[in-house]
């Protein structure tokens, strides 16, 4: 695979998109592995806080409702 930025071959693939990038061109952007309650019934989230990131796309800052899925 090649970088999305210079057609080098990629290192790392976006964690968010898919996209493939190079070591030069990679970026790092906290993604969010999971959401759970906690004790107190408040939202917490597991974060990765230096996932690997292409730059070009745009992750939502915040989680989407999901419909039910059943
Ligand atoms: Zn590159
Ligand atoms: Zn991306």
């Amino acid at each position: 695979m090649q970088c999305w930025h210079c057609e080098r071959p990629a290192h790392a693939t976006c964690r968010f998109c898919g996209r493939a990038v190079c070591r030069e061109h990679v970026k790092e952007l906290p993604f969010v592995l999971e959401i759970y309650r906690g004790r107190t019934g408040q939202p917490r989230a597991l974060v990765v806080a230096d996932a690997v990131w292409c730059g070009v796309c745009k992750p939502a800052e915040d989680p989407v409702d999901l419909p039910d899925l059943d």
